[in-house]
């Protein structure tokens, strides 16, 4: 868990002991600000039988029953609605109200939780509202979003928000215990910062790239599908370019890779891809991909 968690634990803690846990529960926060962790915690712990208290931070058990199904992921007073990327629609919503219709099986409380809430269609959150109204005095509800000001107003009002602050910049590395050798660290980079297996994609990303652009041998379909099969790569390749260009300002330690004309042609031709993709709503994504290296490769043989 995120040290910057602790004040929210701390908090929730506090309202679940005095009985005041509200029960709509909206956690926002940017990506990988930790709001899966905090929320998975939340669960487990109002699921619990006997919560420990430590250094008034409630944590659950492990032993109990609650406890052992959870870990097993067959608790069955809890319902997982996820977008998977797409929207949540109308049904996923009403398969919630269902669900907090009937008696708890274990007798205790009942969670839900709604990953990425910014993607309800409107009548779907329209739904939502009803349950939201009504609340069962052991029923939670727990929403996440990176989008709060996507939601409607009305979801919003109903709902206890926590917003996830992580620290920026130098803290932030001091936090996650990372040398900082990169002053121009910034919260949008979170994902990679905190997460070893992202950090290690990214890395390789930024390889391959350079690579491409240092013509050095490298398959272009492995650039290709590295640039297709990732929802990073639109911020990977600005992140890539803007680096360069950094470095080669000297602004950066490294070395330069391509003098500074290549540079700047190849950073409006990734910027006018990334335009493209941000606007065109059914753009062909490999296309743009596509024509971006085609693009690029004319530059560097210049
Ligand atoms: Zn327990």
């Amino acid at each position: 868990m995120h040290s910057w968690l602790d004040q929210q634990q701390l908090l929730l803690s506090k309202q679940i002991t005095q009985i005041k846990l509200p029960h709509a529960i909206l956690i926002s926060g940017v990506e990988s600000a930790g709001k899966s962790e905090l929320s998975q915690w939340l669960i487990k712990v109002l699921s619990c039988n006997k919560p420990e208290n430590v250094q008034s931070v409630l944590m659950p058990c492990k032993s109990c029953k609650s406890c052992l199904l959870h870990r097993s992921n067959t608790y069955p007073d809890h319902l997982l609605i996820e977008s998977g990327g797409k929207s949540i629609g109308v049904d996923q919503v009403r398969q919630a109200s269902r669900f907090f219709e009937k008696t708890a099986q274990l007798g205790h409380c009942k969670t839900a939780l709604i990953t990425a809430a910014h993607n309800m269609t409107v009548s779907a959150a329209n739904a939502l509202l009803k349950t939201l109204e009504e609340p069962n005095p052991d029923n939670y509800i727990v929403l996440l979003t990176s989008e709060l000001e996507t939601l409607l107003p009305t979801i919003i009002s109903r709902c206890f928000i926590i917003d996830i602050r992580p620290p920026v910049g130098e803290k932030l590395l001091a936090e996650l215990k990372l040398s900082g050798t990169d002053p121009f660290v910034n919260l949008s980079q979170l994902k990679e910062l905190s997460d070893p297996s992202v950090n290690e994609k990214y890395q390789n990303f930024e390889h391959c790239f350079c690579t491409f652009l240092q013509k050095k041998p490298i398959n272009l379909s492995e650039v290709l599908s590295l640039l297709n099969d990732n929802s990073d790569s639109v911020r990977w390749l600005e992140k890539v370019m803007v680096k360069l260009m950094r470095q080669q300002y000297n602004w950066l330690e490294g070395d330069h890779l391509l003098n500074e004309k290549v540079i700047w042609a190849i950073y409006q031709l990734v910027l006018s891809a990334i335009k493209q993709l941000k606007l065109l709503m059914q753009a062909n994504k490999q296309f743009i991909f596509e024509k971006l290296l085609v693009d690029i490769t004319v530059v560097i043989n210049k």
